[in-house]
């Protein structure tokens, strides 16, 4: 299915986000469709968690709103948002006297408790998915910065959304957890899940993301295609610092190399 057909998920209309006289996310259209990953990449700073946290809903707009099934976000309850999105937040801070499976049981909160045999499903699928069922009875602070990563993403998975947002899952991941990470978004993706990824890693996010979404200083710059999205022209302007850009051998996707030596 070519990706204007598939259904929108969530929609930003002109969402601004303003602290004092700064607009930290300025006027930012942006769809995000069921059955697409979507990336969201941009320098440190670019306001790419505050968008996030926008399209979650837990950050009100200064203006502009969010709109999910054709409702804007604030007229939804918080039980009914936290049963159709689920959020992986950048910082993984978690209370300290859990387990690593009873962070992952969190996740089952919004679902009330009433459907045990659910519940344990979910569970242990989560668990199964992303290699954490060896940590599962380990305390979560004395858990490595990639272990609580991929426990915290074990929460998000339990919670069995429609749309799933991740901010920065991938950056505490060594390079195997990495790509199980992103297969992880894909697999939700082909099973017509909405995902919405920020990630650092440009060639990553081209492997990865059905399309890619680049922020600069709070505005969006550009959405679509990975191939579209990362010439070399852009991403001097956005980064500020010169690339090249080649073919994976493997896929043919765009990978990002800082231009260096010379
Ligand atoms: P990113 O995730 O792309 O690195 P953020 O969305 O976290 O960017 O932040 C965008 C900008 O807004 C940054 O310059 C950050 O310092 C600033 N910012 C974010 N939240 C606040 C806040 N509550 N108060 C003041 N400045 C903030
Ligand atoms: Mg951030």
């Amino acid at each position: 299915m070519s990706s204007m057909m598939r259904p929108s998920a969530l929609k930003a209309e002109q969402v601004m986000y303003g602290i004092g006289g700064s607009r930290i996310v300025a006027g930012v259209d942006l769809d995000v469709r069921y059955g697409e990953v979507l990336a969201l990449v941009g320098p440190n700073g670019a306001g790419k968690s505050t968008l996030l946290g926008l399209l979650a809903g837990d950050i009100p707009p200064t203006s502009g709103m969010v709109v999910a099934g054709g409702r804007p976000l604030p007229k939804w309850s918080p039980r009914e948002l936290a049963r159709t999105r689920a959020v992986l937040l950048q910082a993984n801070q978690v209370a300290f006297s859990f387990t690593a499976r009873q962070v992952v049981e969190m996740g089952r909160a919004p679902w009330g408790g009433t459907d045990h045999a659910a519940d344990e499903r979910a569970i242990a699928a989560a668990i199964a998915v992303t290699d954490t069922a060896h940590l599962a009875r380990r305390m979560f602070p004395t858990l490595s910065g990639g272990e609580k990563a991929r426990v915290s993403l074990a929460r998000v998975l339990a919670q069995n959304t429609a749309v799933v947002l991740l901010d920065e899952p991938t950056a505490a991941l060594d390079l195997q957890h990495q790509e199980q990470v992103l297969r992880i978004a894909r697999d939700l993706a082909s099973r017509g899940r909405a995902v919405v990824v920020v990630l650092h890693d440009l060639s990553l996010a081209a492997a990865y993301a059905d399309e890619i979404a680049m922020l600069h200083g709070g505005r969006l710059v550009a959405r679509d295609a990975p191939r579209a999205v990362l010439t070399s022209e852009r991403i001097e302007a956005v980064y500020g610092t010169p690339v090249n850009i080649l073919d994976d051998p493997g896929t043919g996707a765009p990978v990002v190399l800082p231009r260096r030596g010379l």
